[in-house]
């Protein structure tokens, strides 16, 4: 099937289902909150660690005239690279494949799966090495590759950490960031045969590094993300910090990379802004450590490299945010993880509650077209909307707009003329929508709005002090005792305004 195929009609593989997948489960979301709102410790980890982040991202954003410029630049980057994307994914492919590389197209993350599990088994290897890779995470590739006998071992240390604690990553860029150093101590001292407790930073990544070193000599295949896909010159690019990512790419005699199909951008000197962007965004830095151009497997008279690179081009749900102008913008994202960290909400629960590979503001507005709207109705909510995540998002992302229009999805069918989106209206509660239509009923009347108003100021005596989830935390709702235009008046002392709708 050709690129274009599959950029603009690959199916939803949520679409009026429940999701494939097992180890991510949205439905929890408002139980996990409470118990996460309950934890003093996670609370105050959290809030210590966006701090920190939220400083060294300032630190390089000082100058907001400049951070708006850079932000337009990467902006319209990514939008132009939207608004070609089948082209530039046959681009890709075509340059890819001339570059030696295999291509693979998958729709869905079982997809994606058959292509890694057949890649394993053609070279009958045991077990793959793993840089970090937040779309091999969607498609929860460790435990489908466990279930068929293949072992996947996470090389980026923060995900060792969550894979040696039988955990998830709790943030897109850090995924341990929710263990202190005390818990990793005591995770390594028990997991990791011969270890001694040591809360010495220096002396458990060492730790660490020496499990993994001798893991990658002996691993015959490598599996890596991809951050940006240049189609011109048909270059994957991977950027990192630990050194573990060119490891897991050049030391295996296969290279596997999966990424999402909207990654793809024209040129080269695209990448250069988004890359900056990233960086600055993501961890407060200029640079990152290491930046991976990788561009085909080992020429004849190379020492190093791989004999073989597939790359996966998994779309799970993107295609269809795609289609739908007023989601494209959800694909713009370069994931640096800086919407989580300036969110309130996201700050005070943590990732894992979210029970979705993407946490946070990225999580509530991406996890819709991967999951379908059923298991995720709630993530669009939780949020106040006050519009951090959307100040700081480098390319520009109208994040607070897009909640909403998720929200509505979840109450309501698509209008006219728009797909719906997989799970549309499954929050759709009849009562709730039979209120509205009798409050929009009474506000077209308007002597029987002031009527019903007149009643309600005089029964609020009544007002019952539990309103269902309302009072939860909140003070109960109850009619004014007196109206806008009646304080007015008093304010201005002169007679109220007749109402003459
Ligand atoms: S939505 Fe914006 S801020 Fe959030 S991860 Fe994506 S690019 Fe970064």
């Amino acid at each position: 099937m050709s690129a274009l195929t599959h950029a603009t009609h690959a199916t939803h593989p949520a679409a009026g289902t429940t999701s494939t997948l097992h180890f991510v489960d949205p439905r929890h979301f408002k139980a996990n909150t409470s118990e996460a709102v309950g934890d003093a410790h996670l609370r105050a980890s959290f809030r210590s660690a966006m701090d920190f982040l939220q400083a060294k991202r300032a630190g390089h954003f000082s100058d907001t005239a400049a951070f708006d410029a850079l932000r337009g630049v990467g902006e319209a980057i990514r939008r132009y690279s939207l608004s070609r994307l089948p082209d530039l994914l046959e681009r890709l492919e075509g340059n890819l494949i001339a570059r030696g590389v295999q291509v693979h197209w998958a729709a869905t993350p079982a997809e994606a799966n058959a292509i890694f599990l057949a890649i394993a088994r053609a070279h009958d290897a045991k077990g793959m090495i793993k840089g970090k890779s937040m779309v091999s995470e969607e498609i929860e590739l460790n435990h489908r590759m466990a279930e068929q006998g293949v072992d996947c071992l996470e090389s980026d240390m923060g995900e060792y950490i969550v894979q040696l604690a039988g955990e998830r990553p709790s943030h897109i860029i850090m995924p341990a960031i929710h263990k202190t150093k005390q818990q990793i101590a005591a995770l390594f001292a028990q997991e990791i045969p011969d270890t001694p407790y040591t809360e010495d930073v220096d002396a458990l990544i060492a730790i660490g590094r020496r499990v993994l070193r001798n893991e990658f000599r002996d691993a015959k295949v490598g599996v890596s993300g991809v951050n940006f896909l240049v189609a011109e010159t048909g270059t994957l690019c991977l950027v990192e910090n630990e050194g573990n990512g060119r490891m897991c790419t050049t030391v295996p005699e296969v290279h596997i990379a999966i990424t999402g199909i909207e990654k793809v951008v024209e040129r080269f000197e695209h990448v250069l802004p988004l890359f900056s962007l990233l960086t600055r965004s993501a961890t407060g830095q200029a640079v990152t450590t290491y930046f991976n151009a990788i561009t085909g497997p080992r020429r004849p008279g190379e020492l190093d490299g791989p004999k073989e690179v597939h790359l996966v081009l998994l779309d799970n749900g993107r295609s269809q945010a795609w289609r739908d102008a007023d989601f494209r913008a959800t694909l713009q994202c370069i994931r640096c993880g800086a919407c989580m960290n300036h969110c309130p909400v996201y700050a005070r629960i943590g990732g894992l509650a979210y029970g979705t590979t993407y946490p946070g503001p990225i999580g509530a507005i991406i996890s819709p077209h991967l999951l379908g709207l059923e298991p995720t109705q709630d993530l669009p909510t939780a949020s106040s909307l006050c519009g951090a995540c959307a100040e700081v998002c480098p390319v520009g992302i109208p994040i607070p707009e897009l909640l909403m229009q998720l929200r509505r999805a979840a109450k309501h069918d698509p209008e006219p003329g728009h797909e719906p989106l997989g799970g549309q209206a499954s929050a759709k509660d009849w009562k709730e929508a039979l209120a509205w239509k009798a409050w929009a009923w009474l506000n077209e009347h308007p002597a029987l709005y002031r009527h019903a108003v007149s009643i309600g100021r005089r029964l609020r005596g009544l007002t019952p002090n539990w309103q269902a989830g309302w009072t939860a935390h909140r003070t109960p709702m109850k009619l004014a005792a007196k109206g806008l235009r009646e304080r007015l008046a008093e304010q201005e002392g002169r007679r109220p305004t007749p109402d003459r709708r």
